[in-house]
């Protein structure tokens, strides 16, 4: 059939596997599993980014932290990743009277990591297919799942059905996963699920570099701008340039929905981010020719299907950015998964048990702080009295 590319070596392990979604997590996991002997399919239903430019210039960027780095490592990948990422060493709070004060992240140089989102997962996509027994499939949607046999269904770039048959199944395909939904489809399962928005939407604007390349505020940080029921907040990028990101209520008085003329956002922009309006690149015609994009956290149990089909990543834990902790905690998954495949000597329904049992309660908890994070990052972090505490707490 036109999916094997690449043939399975000799040594190959029995099961073949199949990836839906090859974001950040899909494609690690898709390293992770070769490098044990198998033989992987991962399919992504957008086009091939190297080849198709599909970021359109633009730098998106997140923060890896040390459980990220640890999976990292694991592929001994974390190098060339430190290579193109920047330590930031402390937070930067901007009061809305322009008042700057730092808080280091640890009292021995402890940083998070800004990274480019499409520089990691093109990275890990390139590792993967370096592993003589991953084949890529790009434009594959994954439209249909028979869970009895595991065959997939996808419809490819010119709207062709294709169908893959495998042992095994994750869906590392997202927020707004394909196998979820089928999963939750099956009537004799008993699925708890939940997926709740929260009130506020995200919008990313940019700070140009300066025109030597530097960076225009201090780079190795990550600055926000707390305004209690909204912030900005900037990452760095290599270029010299910020990413930022402003979190506002999606609807009601003060939101993305009521901001709706120039002379209103050029108000807001003015009144709560006078400071930043200096760095921002044209914050207003972003502001009103972007739409916003929903946040969202999902809830989901049990993450399996007959030992066979499992969850990872954004598909099985979706949460807000406010721990920044979303990939770090998917990269997590697969690093453990990898861990259980050796302890549970390749018995997949015992892996995949154990797999469910040590996850779910961690996903759990940290979908909880990155929506508690809010409230620190927007209200607390530019509080005084929170600073004081903070400063008293580090003696
Ligand atoms: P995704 O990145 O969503 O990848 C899923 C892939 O599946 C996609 O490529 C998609 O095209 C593909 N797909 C979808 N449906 C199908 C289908 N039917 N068939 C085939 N393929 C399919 N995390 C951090 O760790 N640190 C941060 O600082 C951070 N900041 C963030 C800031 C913002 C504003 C947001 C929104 C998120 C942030 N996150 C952060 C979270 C992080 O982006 C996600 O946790 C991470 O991208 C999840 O990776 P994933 O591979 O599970 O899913």
């Amino acid at each position: 059939n036109d999916f094997s590319k690449k043939s399975p070596s000799d040594n190959s392990r029995r099961e073949k596997i199949a990836i839906n979604g090859a974001g950040p997590v899909g494609a690690l996991l898709a390293v992770m599993l070769a490098k044990k002997g198998y033989q992987v399919d991962l399919f992504e239903s957008r086009p091939d980014s190297r080849k198709t430019n599909i970021y359109q210039g633009k730098s998106i960027n997140l923060a890896l932290s040390d459980r990220g780095w640890k999976a990292l490592n694991a592929v001994g990948l974390d190098d060339e990743i430190r290579q193109q990422a920047i330590p930031m060493y402390c937070r930067v709070m901007h009061d809305i009277e322009g008042n700057i004060t730092k808080q280091p992240y640890g009292t021995e140089e402890q940083a998070i990591w800004s990274v480019s989102r499409s520089g990691i997962n093109e990275q890990l996509i390139d590792l993967a297919e370096q592993e003589p027994q991953v084949n890529v499939h790009f434009d594959h949607r994954l439209v249909q799942l028979n869970f009895a046999d595991n065959t997939a269904v996808y419809l490819n770039e010119n709207h062709h059905q294709k169908i893959h048959e495998s042992d095994l199944v994750f869906g590392a395909d997202g927020a707004f996963s394909k196998v979820r939904r089928l999963m939750q489809e099956l009537p004799k399962e008993r699925i708890s699920y939940s997926l709740d928005y929260m009130q506020q939407s995200y919008m990313e604007l940019s700070i140009a570099a300066n025109e030597d390349g530097s960076h225009k505020l201090e780079k190795n940080a990550l600055h926000i701008w707390p305004r209690k029921d909204f912030m900005l907040i900037a990452l760095p990028n290599i270029d010299g340039s910020f990413t930022c990101t402003l979190f506002l209520n999606h609807e009601g008085e003060l939101s993305f929905a009521s901001l709706n003329t120039k002379a209103k956002v050029t108000a807001f922009f003015h009144q709560y981010f006078a400071e930043a309006m200096q760095y921002l690149a044209d914050p207003v015609e972003d502001f009103l020719s972007k739409t916003p994009s929903p946040l969202c956290l999902v809830h989901i149990y049990p993450w399996l299907v007959n030992d066979s089909i499992a969850l990872i990543g954004d598909a099985a834990h979706a949460m807000v950015p406010f721990y920044g902790q979303g990939m770090n905690c998917g990269f997590e998954d697969c690093r453990i998964l990898s861990e259980l495949v050796e302890k549970h000597e390749h018995q997949w329904a015992d892996i995949l048990a154990a797999y469910q049992d040590e996850r779910k309660e961690n996903g759990d908890a940290i979908i909880e702080l990155a929506k508690r994070n809010f409230v620190e990052m927007s209200d607390l972090a530019g509080d005084e009295r929170f600073l004081l505490r903070k400063k008293i707490e580090a003696k």
